[in-house]
């Protein structure tokens, strides 16, 4: 079993757990596009801002990330695939091609998330939130319990209900109490986050 790696503050026991399954063929050549609702606002988080990558993916931002990518490469994605550059490179962020780029200044994840919301002027949906995989971005879907059985320790199969997988790499996840702990911690992060049931 491969555990992945989570934000910065969170445990694995803290969070959805997942690992990576028996991976379904089929799952692998579904394409990563969703029908369902999504932000406006998509991103391409330069290399120093992995933690905050994570986090925009958690709020359920469509969030490109790559811990080796130049920047001639990160310009050209964004342009292409209609990105807001997120990056704390003065440099990079002067550069003239990028349609919008946020200088990401704050030195915390607090202030970084609060600072992209505050550029988008987003508001987050629930209905959203952890709907990607946090590790390749790609949106997550609600599957049969029947269907995860022999993917998953049995232990998991016996005391959840609620599966999800990823559409992409095949991720399975599921949420134990985890998910208002998340929003909780959410709201620590960013003040005045309104996650009321809309
Ligand atoms: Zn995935």
């Amino acid at each position: 079993m491969r555990m992945s790696s989570w934000p910065a503050g969170i445990s694995v026991s803290d969070f959805w757990v997942s690992l990576l399954s028996l991976t379904r063929p089929n799952m692998m050549n579904t394409p990563s596009v969703s029908s369902e609702e999504t932000y406006e606002s998509r991103f391409f988080a330069d290399v120093m801002l992995g933690t905050l990558a994570r986090w925009l993916r958690i709020l359920g931002y469509d969030t490109s990330y790559k811990n080796s990518i130049d920047d001639d490469e990160l310009v050209r994605s964004c342009i292409r695939e209609g990105r807001i550059a997120l990056t704390r490179d003065r440099r990079l962020a002067k550069r003239r091609e990028f349609e919008q780029c946020l200088l990401i200044q704050g030195n915390t994840l607090s202030e970084q998330l609060t600072e992209v919301l505050d550029f988008t002027k987003d508001s987050i949906s629930r209905e959203l939130i952890l709907s990607r995989c946090l590790e390749c971005n790609a949106p997550i879907e609600r599957i049969q319990k029947e269907s995860v059985k022999g993917d998953v320790p049995l232990y998991v199969y016996r005391t959840q209900d609620s599966f999800s997988q990823c559409l992409n790499c095949g991720r399975i996840y599921w949420a134990g109490t985890h998910r208002e702990r998340i929003l909780k911690r959410l709201k620590r992060l960013v003040t005045g986050l309104d996650l009321s049931e809309s």
